[in-house]
């Protein structure tokens, strides 16, 4: 999965989505904020202005402050 992702697997700003049917897709926060951004970027992420890698114990399904949707 590490290889289908890139650098979003790893970033701070990446929010992982599962949908019902168990895909998952990996949404950008980044976007929210900076058009530069997509919202779902185009994946493997191979260099991104953007990325920045996240702590340890950040947990990307549920976002960088626990929040919900
Ligand atoms: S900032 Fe870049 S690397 Fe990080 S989640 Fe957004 S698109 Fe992916």
């Amino acid at each position: 999965m590490t290889d289908d992702v890139g650098l979003c697997l790893t970033c701070r700003w990446v929010r992982a989505v599962t949908n019902r049917r168990g895909s998952t897709f990996f949404r950008c926060r980044r976007a929210d904020t900076d058009p530069r951004f997509r919202r779902y970027p185009a994946l493997p992420m191979l260099q991104c202005v953007g990325y920045e890698e996240r702590p340890p114990d950040h947990d990307p399904e549920r976002g960088e402050r626990g929040e919900a949707g």
